[in-house]
């Protein structure tokens, strides 16, 4: 049987669930189509740092401003789908102290908060953190859950009536006369879908969900190994203050920290070598910031797929200089009815969401604004009901199985 919708959305990651969220919020009828369970691609497969912006402050002006906005927002709106950590860059004995510099003058320039320390108060912050560490410096990062995040925009998103669909891949796609006409939605929902407008919001396989509609978005899928191992009481989430590289972030959870990360393009974001020296590496390069990892027992290891968009990267020359979000428009392709979105972070998903919701209430003709920056998402308050709403969607990721109880 049809199924008629204002918006199909495809992809139940933060930014399919963020799109359904904030259209639902402003009176359109949503529907969104996940694959698998929610979160089940990058979302809930990141380290689950909620940037302040630090990291990208020097390289990325925009970019750092987006993420600490949006750290801030999310701060208001998520509770417990957020831990206050904050964050340190630290500087060890062999890294460019004028690289250190120019992050403090750039964060400060962009109103992200810092204080500097010498290497001995850090450790009397953090006693496990290497002798070798020169300096470093206090700022607002923090951790989030992305299933109990993924899971909550989608309760909203559906107590605003909406439809989350879980476990219905999108196999085909009829394109008549430079339209989207119906969707065919295969697994629990062997049913056809007759949008209005068709947003793809796929992650890594965005290209594959364009060719379906006949129109080609390059991506440039990219992997990165987490390692978790044992590991008490960390407090903030330690950054290694240097040019982005592998293994310089070490996020804490309660008991144990989660390691990070490499970054290798793949050609299929399902089927991709898993290397062991992408472990090694990682454990290795963490553990010059935080010694005791290097024998601390391992407790899972997985990999995450970025949704890299390839004329960005190929114009930036990769890696941590920018995770800047694209909206790409198929109507410049004979496709009228039909929107990509690909590349950005967790952090900004809530923003990548809005300017895209603003994109498809333009085409409708739907005169709301968002409101999602200042409605607190549903549960926010409540962890159990957090996890209720990750169980109720099949929440996935092994980002945060020891904090969220599926
Ligand atoms: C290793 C790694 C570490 C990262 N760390 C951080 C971090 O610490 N902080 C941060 O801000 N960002 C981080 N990121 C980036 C961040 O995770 C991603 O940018 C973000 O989660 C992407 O969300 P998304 O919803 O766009 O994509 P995804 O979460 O990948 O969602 C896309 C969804 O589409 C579904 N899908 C695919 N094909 C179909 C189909 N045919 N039909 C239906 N559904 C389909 C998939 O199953 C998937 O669930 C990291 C990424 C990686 C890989």
């Amino acid at each position: 049987m049809a199924h008629s919708t204002s918006v199909l959305v495809i992809g139940g990651g933060a930014t399919g669930t963020g799109i359904a969220r904030d259209l639902a919020l402003r009176g359109v009828d949503v529907t969104l189509a996940e694959r698998g369970g929610l979160s089940a691609g990058a979302s809930g497969r990141s380290h689950g740092l909620l940037h302040s912006g630090a990291r990208y402050a020097e390289s990325d002006a925009a970019g750092a401003r987006e993420c600490i906005e949006e750290n801030r927002i999310l701060r208001g709106i998520a509770g417990e789908c957020v831990r206050e950590t904050r964050g340190l860059f630290v500087q060890l004995t062999d890294d460019d102290p004028a690289y250190f510099d120019a992050k403090r003058d750039a964060c400060e320039e962009l109103g992200i908060p810092v204080d500097v320390i010498d290497g001995d108060i850090a450790r009397d912050a953090v006693p496990e953190l290497s002798a070798d560490v020169e300096r470093a410096m206090w700022v607002p990062d923090a951790v989030v859950l992305p299933s109990r995040l993924v899971a909550a925009n989608a309760a909203d998103a559906r107590d605003h009536g909406g439809d989350i669909l879980t476990h219905a891949p999108v196999n085909s796609m009829t394109v008549e006369d430079g339209r989207i006409t119906s969707v065919s939605l295969g697994g629990e929902f062997s049913e056809t879908i007759e949008p209005t407008v068709v947003v793809n919001a796929a992650g890594a396989h965005a290209g594959e969900v364009a060719e379906l509609a006949g129109v080609s978005v390059e991506m440039r899928p990219t992997r990165g190994v987490m390692v978790a191992v044992e590991h008490g009481g960390l407090g903030p989430v330690l950054n290694r203050c240097r040019e982005p590289a592998d293994g310089d972030i070490v996020v804490p959870h309660e008991d144990e920290v989660v390691l990070g990360t490499t970054s290798v393009p793949v050609s299929d974001p399902d089927e991709f070598s898993r290397e062991e020296w992408e472990v090694e590496q990682t454990i290795q390069e963490c553990a010059t910031m935080l010694p005791s990892v290097s024998d601390a027992p391992q407790l899972r290891s997985w990999w995450g797929v970025r949704p890299l968009y390839e004329p960005d990267e190929a114009a930036r020359g990769g890696r941590g200089i920018s995770r800047g979000f694209f909206r790409v428009e198929h109507a410049d392709d004979g496709v009228e009815n039909f929107v990509s979105i690909v590349g950005g972070k967790l952090t900004t998903y809530r923003r990548m969401a809005e300017s895209v919701a603003d994109l498809v209430c333009e085409r409708l003709g739907v005169d709301e604004s968002s409101s999602t920056a200042e409605r607190e998402l549903p549960g926010a308050s409540e962890p159990a009901e957090l996890d209720a709403f990750v169980r109720e969607f099949d929440g996935q990721g092994p980002t945060d199985t020891d904090l969220v109880g599926r």
